[in-house]
């Protein structure tokens, strides 16, 4: 699933207005098919991350883009003139046909821009009903000033992080236990409080060794009110895992944990109806399937610092 990418002088001004359709003011540009882009897992849906890979034909100094609102940043890869970006769909996006739209910077100046109409489908998720203690459905005046203070943690947390990708290679399970298919289910707590279940759970017994899923700075490592004991790691590149339920954890914020470090002991703690792990992704704001991106084969960048040189 690739389309030519058709190289562009930069366009005038009087042209600005015409960017938007782009693919009709370039129709008179030579069209040299020097730019491929893909994209894993071709057939995106609602709550799947992806990488998308862009191939151009001469060598690029710059490429970013934009998909459903969101940058994606390019880096280049270990491979000649090839470039990775991280994307993802949030679990409530609606299926339809989105613009993926980058702007690359030749070496000698030419701006480069490319449309690419993506569709994305939808994935059906289920309705279940949970029963947790009541003060997790009507919480109390104490609890209600609680989670509002753990909302202004988890937005602090939230903006942290590396723009450039930390990890090393692909995610690899939290813990040694089959994962529920639990992600983007609609959950109604005590037949009232209804919500979208943003991660998944695994089901193991308190206690259970949690692993960090890849490379990353810990961002957030303390107890919440919902979440329970709670651990989020920055991985770079607007990419976040979070561990929640936790029993006891073993990080402190800032700390820098490699993939496969334990990180916590699992537990109960917070909104659960028992003993589990549930583990978030969440990229530049949007949830994403755990399972979906512990699947997806994770390109390999150039060394940071070739990264950072090549701006
Ligand atoms: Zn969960």
């Amino acid at each position: 699933m690739s389309q030519p990418f058709s190289k562009c002088l930069f366009l005038p001004v009087l042209f600005v207005v015409l960017t938007f359709t782009f693919s009709a003011a370039c129709l008179g540009a030579p069209s040299n098919n020097v730019f491929q882009v893909s994209w894993n897992p071709q057939r995106i849906t609602n709550g799947s991350p992806c990488i998308f890979t862009a191939t151009s034909g001469e060598p690029l100094q710059a490429l970013t883009g934009t998909f459903l609102g969101r940058e994606i940043r390019f880096f280049p890869g270990t491979q000649k003139n090839t470039w990775y970006g991280m994307g993802g769909v949030d679990v409530g996006t609606p299926a339809g046909r989105y613009k993926l739209e980058l702007v690359g910077r030749a070496r000698n100046g030419e701006r480069w821009e490319f449309q690419q109409t993506i569709f994305v489908g939808k994935t059906s998720y289920p309705k279940i009903t949970l029963n947790v203690p009541q003060r997790f459905v009507a919480p109390g005046p104490e609890e209600v000033k609680r989670i509002e203070e753990d909302k202004q943690i988890k937005t602090v947390a939230f903006l942290k992080g590396e723009p450039y990708p930390e990890w090393s290679g692909d995610f690899a399970m939290p813990v040694d236990a089959p994962a529920s298919d639990s992600f983007g289910t609609a959950r109604v707590f005590n037949g009232k409080v209804a919500s979208v279940h943003r991660g998944t759970d695994f089901r193991v017994a308190s206690g259970t060794a949690v692993r960090a899923a890849n490379d990353g700075q810990v961002v957030l490592a303390q107890p919440l009110f919902f979440e329970g004991g709670c651990v989020m790691i920055d991985h770079g590149d607007g990419l976040k895992t979070i561990y929640m339920h936790l029993s006891q954890i073993e990080v402190k914020p800032g700390e820098h944990v490699k993939k496969g470090q334990v990180i916590a002991l699992s537990g109960g703690t917070g909104r659960a109806t028992g003993p589990h792990l549930h583990l978030a992704v969440r990229w530049e704001g949007a949830y994403l399937d755990p399972m979906k991106l512990l699947k997806l084969p994770m390109p390999n960048y150039r060394e940071h610092e070739a990264v950072k040189s090549s701006d």
